[in-house]
């Protein structure tokens, strides 16, 4: 499979395998409706919807795991870690990966650099209060990024981030504009893969109120899995433990992961082990420029006489 990610290197999958597949959790828990709607905090029932995922939903996602024998990613806001230790130590003392969500699940694109850095450090100051673990993984709230992000992220050692959607496969993600900037690794994800938009429903505030079932989700999610292994790519699914914690959610996702490890040459692993092997191949690094708008971008010289502005 070529894609125009392809400058430099050769992207090859570890001997043996094919293409990869990632089971990862987001515990959002009360944080992303907070986020939104601080008033929220109020509605008794909300928020017993949002600790639906730690409460119950985690335990029960815990044990389909260790039955499968996967170990899984869990991107954990530093709010929820707070809120439910528990949950959280339960996840680590399990063997699965812990990553940082944020601390109250804040978009990125709300706050200035200085902003993303306070709460990128209070997130990974209440996963080590908590559960003592020191993330190398990040992932957007709301899957937003900004320009200031990835370097940030490189500033505190993060190894990679799971928050855009330009890719297939793995890719290194520069880190500034500068030739020999940092790099990170960049896991790609997609709206098609995400639990939210299948079965969240929260009268006022997410959702439509049509909740899939999950028979028709595994259907869309195996196809997805199907054709990206066949090309080679990376089948990243994420799920919240609030949403696809419950009963026929659960088992659903159980017979996917079943089906996931029935692939040939598919290798079912955490995103950092993902990325550790990423970061051996030696790929030339994709910086991301902004798209110029029509009428305030450079201006070529000599076409008006005027200067080329500098951003
Ligand atoms: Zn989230």
């Amino acid at each position: 499979m070529i894609s125009f990610h392809d400058r430099g290197g050769v992207f090859r999958w570890p001997a043996g395998y094919r293409a990869a597949a990632a089971f990862t959790f987001d515990l959002d828990a009360e944080s992303a409706i907070l986020a939104e709607a601080p008033e929220a905090a109020a509605r008794l029932s909300v928020m017993s919807h949002q600790a639906y995922g730690p409460r119950t939903g985690v335990p029960r996602l815990l044990r389909i795991l260790e039955r499968r024998g996967v170990r899984a990613t869990f991107f954990v806001p530093g709010y929820s870690a707070e809120r439910h230790p528990e949950a959280v130590r339960s996840i680590r003392d399990a063997g699965h990966e812990i990553a940082h969500h944020g601390y109250l699940h804040e978009p990125v694109t709300r706050l200035d650099p200085a902003g993303e850095e306070r709460v990128l450090v209070q997130g990974l100051e209440a996963l080590e209060r908590v559960a003592g673990v020191r993330p190398i993984g990040w992932r957007g709230p709301n899957w937003e990024m900004s320009e200031a992000t990835a370097g940030i992220l490189a500033r505190h050692g993060f190894r990679y981030d799971s928050s855009l959607m330009d890719a297939d496969r793995p890719y290194l993600l520069a880190a500034g504009t500068e030739v020999g900037s940092p790099t990170i690794v960049e896991l790609p994800i997609h709206w098609g893969l995400d639990d939210w938009e299948q079965y969240v429903y929260l009268p006022g505030l997410s959702g439509s109120g049509l909740i899939e079932s999950p028979a028709k989700v595994y259907e869309l999610w195996s196809l997805e899995l199907d054709a990206l292994a066949a090309e080679g790519g990376v089948f990243i699914l994420t799920n919240h433990p609030f949403a696809s914690g419950r009963a026929s959610r659960a088992a659903a996702l159980e017979r996917l992961i079943e089906h996931a490890q029935a692939v040939e040459g598919l290798w079912v692993a955490s995103l950092a082990e993902i990325a550790a092997h990423v970061e051996t191949l030696g790929l030339e690094a994709v910086h991301h420029e902004r798209p110029v708008l029509p009428g305030t971008g450079p201006v070529a010289p000599g076409t008006d006489g005027g200067e080329i502005p500098v951003e």
